[in-house]
């Protein structure tokens, strides 16, 4: 088994899962990349290898539980460990909840929750083996304080929340912790449709008066999953420059 420490990033293949992968990778761990799009997974791999890293791809739709869960397992088998688990991957099908469709929530809780629950599960597995865990699962304020038009993505992140304590409650005596990182408004694909007014007033709710990067995020994801941070189990982090202070 190697001496490196493996860190499992989905959604890697941009905006902040990129960021987490690279920052991870910049912390010495070998990153396996997931998402469904293996050009710039590839191009991540190049840019973490230019600077020195580690970096492997994974090609997998995380939405899909049964696939999702064997590419777990061909992780743990060509890199021989999983030590660290950041399940960053999701989406938004925002509208307001009179008007929100069956399939729009379904799909948000499958690709937002229910695919943590399945790399949870896989995962602890080699981390118990390995005799050591770091989890986290990157949730969102509007999972902590809620959001209007945003029901099936603000549930879903909530759920995280509880899916953490309860991991961090039955895992910790393995030592594996399990902690959340709440971001607020990061500046990635996800939210640059929204109109630069919206953005301004936005802006003006945060005591930190900038919108986030995803750089922000990554730097509390490597606080989380350094070896020394093994008694923070449980935790929600928000990561918002004091938007929510929940
Ligand atoms: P982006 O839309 O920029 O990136 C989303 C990432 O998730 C991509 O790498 C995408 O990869 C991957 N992804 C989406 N669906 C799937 C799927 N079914 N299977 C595998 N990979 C998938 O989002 P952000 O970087 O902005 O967001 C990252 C996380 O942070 C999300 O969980 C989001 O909810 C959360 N967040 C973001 C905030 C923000 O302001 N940006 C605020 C609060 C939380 P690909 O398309 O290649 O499959």
């Amino acid at each position: 088994m190697s001496d490196i420490r493996t860190a499992l990033v989905t959604g890697a293949s941009r905006g902040i899962g990129k960021a987490i992968a690279l920052r991870l990778a910049r912390d010495g761990r070998h990153v396996a990349l997931v998402s469904r799009s293996a050009g710039p997974l590839g191009d991540v791999r190049h840019a973490i290898e230019a600077a020195g890293g580690k970096a492997s791809v994974f090609t997998a739709d995380v939405a899909d539980n049964k696939a999702f869960a064997e590419t777990i397992e061909k992780v743990a088998s060509d890199l021989g460990r999983i030590d660290i688990l950041v399940n960053n991957a999701g989406i938004t099908k925002d509208g307001l909840i009179l008007r929100m469709s069956d399939e729009d929530w379904n799909t948000v809780i499958q690709t937002n929750l229910t695919s943590c629950f399945v790399a949870i599960r896989a995962a602890a597995r080699h981390m118990m083996r390995g005799k050591f865990g770091r989890i986290v699962n990157i949730s969102s304020t509007s999972g902590v304080v809620g959001n209007a038009g945003q029901a099936n993505y603000a549930a879903a992140k909530a759920g995280l929340i509880g899916l953490s304590k309860t991991v961090a409650r039955e895992l910790g005596g393995k030592n594996i912790t399990c902690n959340v990182v709440a971001p607020g408004f990061i500046e990635t694909d996800m939210t640059s449709d929204l109109p630069a007014e919206i953005k301004d007033k936005i802006q003006q709710m945060m005591a930190i008066r900038r919108l986030g990067v995803s750089e922000d995020i990554a730097a509390a994801v490597s606080y989380l999953t350094a070896d020394d941070a093994g008694y923070i189990t449980g935790q929600t982090i928000c990561v918002d420059g004091g938007m929510t202070m929940a």
